[in-house]
């Protein structure tokens, strides 16, 4: 059967695209997508050339600029190319020229049309550079270089830090929380950079977020992650705590492992009454199987009972009684085993966390300490996108990628991208 689709722009004929469409259903599907694709680009060119919204003749130099002549503009749309003309101005004086037009319109610097740019993003957050272009193209028609792509990251990239930085999300608590939950993490990535060694040096992405539930239990989350020196870092987790209501909250709970960083921040910016210090339980249990592993190596099944009996002393009696525990253990191993090892180093974890260990009370008052929320937080960040096989990163490019991935996962994308980054960067 043959279909035509006519368009027409304020009562008078643009185009008509006619196409069969017949066989089978994957055929007839596949024959319409890409009869309205040819449709829309003809409307969306159309718009562009006939549709151009009256610009004020500007001013430079104290005086209006000249009229000159019309010059051509090209992007690639999801569709296709566009192309449409718009007027040059110039200064009579310092020879300053302008196009107004593109400022009204919003037209982005680059060759990528904004859809374009945002569907490239989007994949790009998710899979590599080289996948989203396939996808551009098995989803969309359209053939878009690698380079384009990580060009346009490149540009984008300090709008998405600005973003991340100031936009004031409806997904934000909207009155007081109960409690806000903080957490801190580290991801050691793969950098483009050689060490002495020859080998590529490895840099960590630190993770921060943010948490709370509703009223109806619902959890929300905040997060993000940055290649930052802690103390940057810390100013900027405080400020996102500020931003989710850290101020208005009647009780903070902040997590995190072991390392001592995590604790520098957590003095700096979140020691107050209100605040309870919480060692990650998921980073503990990690230990708990590396010590486990070491003290029975070829015995699967009195690892995993050991550990269980480590969890449940830590579960029902807290960390300072592992501790004894522990002790007691160490004694009865013998000196100089990996095992015996094993042992004193998890003790050495331990033992300046202590009092962020009382599991009993904070399940008492039922705290989430053992969804591994924070732990989570890193893999989903970071680890599923930034850490597959061959991997390696400048800072820069992880960072746009991060950065855009946390304003998806915040669920803010469609915000950012009515900021017009593409613009914003120029
Ligand atoms: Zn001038």
């Amino acid at each position: 059967m043959n279909f035509r689709i006519e368009i027409n722009a304020d009562g008078a004929d643009v185009r008509g695209v006619s196409g069969e469409i017949s066989g089978t259903l994957v055929e007839r599907e596949k024959q319409l997508r890409d009869l309205f694709r040819v449709a829309e680009a003809a409307a969306l060119e159309h718009s562009l050339r006939l549709d151009q919204p009256e610009v004020p003749r500007p001013q430079c130099c104290g005086r209006p600029m000249n009229k000159k002549r019309l010059r051509s503009r090209q992007l690639l749309a999801p569709t296709g190319v566009v192309t449409w003309d718009r007027r040059v101005y110039q200064c009579p004086q310092c020879d300053r020229q302008l196009i107004p037009l593109d400022d009204v319109l919003g037209v982005p610097r680059g060759q990528l049309s904004p859809r374009l740019a945002n569907l490239g993003m989007d994949f790009v957050q998710v899979e590599s550079y080289e996948q989203a272009v396939e996808k551009l193209k098995r989803q969309h028609g359209v053939s878009v270089a690698t380079r384009s792509l990580v060009n346009l990251a490149g540009q984008i990239g300090p709008a998405t830090q600005a973003f991340l930085r100031d936009h004031q999300s409806q997904h934000w608590p909207s009155g007081p929380i109960d409690r806000l939950y903080v957490g801190c993490d580290g991801v050691m990535t793969c950098t483009n950079e050689v060490g002495k060694d020859g080998r590529l040096k490895w840099r960590e992405v630190k993770v921060g977020c943010c948490f709370w539930y509703d009223a109806s239990g619902h959890t929300h989350k905040r997060i993000f992650g940055r290649i930052e020196a802690a103390a940057d870092f810390g100013a900027t987790l405080r400020r996102w705590a500020d931003q989710c209501g850290l101020a208005s909250a009647k009780e903070v709970v902040f997590i995190g492992d072991g390392a001592e960083w995590i604790w520098n921040i957590a003095n700096r910016h979140f020691n107050d009454k209100r605040t309870t210090w919480v060692l990650d339980w998921y980073h503990l249990v990690e230990h708990l199987w590396e010590t486990g592993r070491a003290l029975h190596p070829d015995d699967r099944v009195e690892q995993v009972r050991q550990v269980a009996e480590w969890k449940r002393i830590l579960r029902y009696d807290g960390g300072i009684r592992l501790w004894r525990r522990l002790q007691e253990l160490q004694v009865s191993t013998e000196q100089g085993t990996t095992g015996r090892e094993a042992i004193e180093s998890l003790l050495g974890y331990l033992k300046p966390r202590l009092d962020q260990t009382d599991y009993p009370t904070y399940r008492q008052r039922d705290m989430a300490i053992g969804s591994g929320a924070v732990e989570s937080t890193a893999k989903q960040l970071v680890v599923q996108r930034a850490k597959g096989p061959g991997m390696h990163w400048t800072a820069e490019g992880l960072e746009v990628v991060l950065a855009l991935r946390s304003i998806s996962l915040n669920r803010d994308w469609d915000a950012f991208w009515k900021t017009n980054p593409q613009r914003a960067a120029a």
